[in-house]
C-alpha cells in the first residue's frame, strides 16, 4: 500500500516574484528568524546556516526538485498532497519594507522590563540576519524577473507536475475568497473547474489569517464553496494553530464572522467594526511577529469560528493541520477542552469527516507519543482521523533530512504507523481523486 504524506509544500520562488511575494518572504524570513533567535536566547541552540539553506531550497528548485528530494529522502512507495499559498490579497503595496525599519517599543505595562528587552535583542538580532540573508538570497534570486501571478504560476506549476506523475501527486489549491470579492471569480466555480476526480487538484487549501473569515459568504454562504465541497465529497485542509503566518496588515475589511476577543464570541465583523474593518492592536513588526501572527490567528482563525462552519455543513471532509500546534500538543493532557487541540478531537468524535494531522510538529517525541496513546484512549473513531503530514520544507530548519521527520513521528506512532501514513489519507482524498490511486 502506498504511503502519503498529506501535508508538503513544493513552494517555489513564484511566491516571493513580485512585490507582494517579496514582502511575504521579508516577514517570513523575519518570523523564522525570530524562532531562531527566541530559541537561541533560550539556549544558544540555533544554527542561522540551516534558516539561509531553507531560503534556499524555497528560491531555487522547481516542484519536480521539490519531489525528487523527497523521493531522494524517503525512498519508494511514498505519495505527496502538495499545498498551494495564496498570499497575492494578504497586504498591499505600500507596506513593503515596513517590517524592517521599526524599532519595537515599550508595549503598556503588561509588558515587563525583561519582556520588553528580550524582544529589543530578538529585534536587534533579526535586523542583523535579514541584512546578511537579503543580501545572500533574495536580491541575487531571479525572482523578481517573474513578474505578478503568484497564484496562476502555482496554479500551473502543480497542474504540471500531476500530469508527469498522476498516481502519486494529490495537490490542494488555495482559495482567497477575497479573489470572487475583488476578481469576480466565484470560488465554488473554480473548484468545480480544478478540483477532483479526473482534474488536476484533489483538495482545497484554506488559510484564514491572511485575512479573511471561514465564514465569508464566499465560502459559507448558499451556493458557496463549503455547500460545493460537502456534496462532491472533495477534501480541505486547513491551517490551524495559533502560530505560523498571518497577514502584516493592521486593518482588513472581512466579511463574515470573526472571533471578538472583548467579549470572547464569534459575531459578525461588521457588528463590531464600522464598516466590516478589523484593526489588529499588534503591530507586525520583528520582535512582536508572535504576538502578533497569535491575535490574527485568533480573530480570524479560532475554534469558535470554525464551529460554526461544521454546524452548517457537517459532512465537510476537513482536515486540521497541525492539530492546534506542539505548544497545544503538548498541554492537551493537561487541560482539556480550553485548547485548539482539545477542540480539534471533539470535533472528530462527533463528525464523521474531521480530521487532524501532525505536520510540522517538531517537539518532544515523547510527548508526541503521550499524546498519540490519550487520543487512541479517547475514543475508537479517532484512530481513523490523524493523517500523517510533514510540512516539507518548512520543517528543514529543525530536520535537514525530511526522512529524519517521518522517522521520529513514526516511532512515536508505533502500530499505529500504517494508519497515519496510509489508511487514513486514503479515507481523507477518496472524494478528491480519481479510484484507481491509492489503492
Ligand atoms: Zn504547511
Amino acid at each position: 500500500m502506498i504511503s502519503v504524506d498529506a501535508h508538503v509544500h513544493f513552494f517555489t520562488r513564484s511566491l516571493v516574484s513580485d512585490t507582494m511575494g517579496r514582502w511575504i518572504s521579508i516577514m517570513r524570513t523575519a518570523a523564522l528568524a525570530e524562532g531562531l533567535v527566541r530559541r537561541d536566547e533560550k539556549d544558544g541552540s540555533a544554527d542561522p546556516a540551516r534558516l539561509v539553506e531553507l531560503l534556499d531550497t524555497g528560491l531555487q528548485k522547481s516542484p519536480s526538485d521539490h519531489m525528487n528530494a523527497m523521493d531522494n529522502s524517503y525512498g519508494p512507495g511514498w505519495a505527496y498532497v502538495p499545498l498551494m499559498l495564496d498570499l497575492e490579497y494578504a497586504l498591499d503595496d505600500e507596506l513593503e519594507q515596513s517590517c524592517i525599519t521599526a524599532c519595537p517599543e515599550r508595549k503598556d505595562r503588561r509588558e515587563s522590563e525583561s519582556e520588553f528587552q528580550l524582544r529589543r535583542r530578538v529585534w536587534e538580532k533579526v535586523e542583523r540576519a535579514w541584512k546578511t540573508i537579503s543580501g545572500d538570497a533574495l536580491e541575487t534570486s531571479a525572482g523578481r524577473l517573474l513578474a505578478q501571478g503568484s497564484f496562476e504560476i502555482q496554479k500551473k506549476d502543480l497542474s504540471v507536475l500531476k500530469a508527469s506523475a498522476p498516481e502519486r501527486i494529490f495537490p490542494f489549491l488555495c482559495i482567497d475568497p477575497r479573489r470572487q470579492h475583488r476578481a469576480g471569480i466565484n470560488a465554488a466555480e473554480l473548484t468545480g473547474d480544478c478540483v477532483g476526480p479526473g482534474r488536476p487538484f484533489a483538495g482545497i487549501k484554506l488559510y484564514s489569517a491572511t485575512g479573511f473569515s471561514p465564514t465569508d459568504p464566499a465560502l459559507a454562504g448558499p451556493g458557496g464553496l463549503y455547500s460545493h465541497c460537502s456534496r462532491r465529497k472533495i477534501p480541505i485542509t486547513v491551517h490551524f494553530s495559533p502560530g505560523g503566518f498571518a497577514t502584516p496588515l493592521s486593518e482588513v475589511q472581512v466579511r463574515g464572522d470573526i472571533f471578538y476577543p472583548l467579549t470572547a464570541s464569534v459575531l459578525p465583523a461588521e457588528e463590531v467594526y464600522p464598516g466590516g474593518v478589523v484593526s489588529f492592536g499588534e503591530k507586525m513588526t520583528p520582535g512582536n511577529i508572535h504576538d502578533a501572527v497569535a491575535e490574527r490567528q485568533m480573530i480570524l482563525n479560532h475554534p469558535l469560528l470554525w464551529e460554526k462552519v461544521l454546524a452548517l455543513y457537517p459532512k465537510l471532509i476537513i482536515n486540521f493541520a497541525h492539530t492546534g500546534g506542539e505548544g497545544q500538543i503538548s498541554l492537551s493532557g493537561r487541560c482539556p477542552g480550553t485548547g485548539w487541540t482539545s477542540w480539534v478531537l471533539d470535533q472528530a468524535r462527533r463528525y464523521r469527516g474531521v480530521y487532524m494531522d501532525l505536520s510540522a510538529y517538531s517537539g518532544d517525541k515523547a510527548r508526541l507519543r503521550a499524546f498519540l496513546n490519550r487520543v487512541r484512549a479517547a475514543h475508537p473513531r479517532l484512530r481513523r482521523k490523524i493523517l500523517y503530514g510533514s510540512d516539507y520544507f518548512l520543517t528543514s530548519m529543525n530536520y535537514p533530512e525530511i526522512c529524519q521527520f517521518r522517522e521520529m513521528q513514526k516511532e512515536a506512532a508505533g502500530n499505529w504507523w500504517t494508519d497515519l501514513s496510509a489508511r487514513n489519507a486514503r479515507k481523507f482524498l477518496s472524494g478528491g481523486i480519481d479510484r484507481k490511486f491509492l489503492k
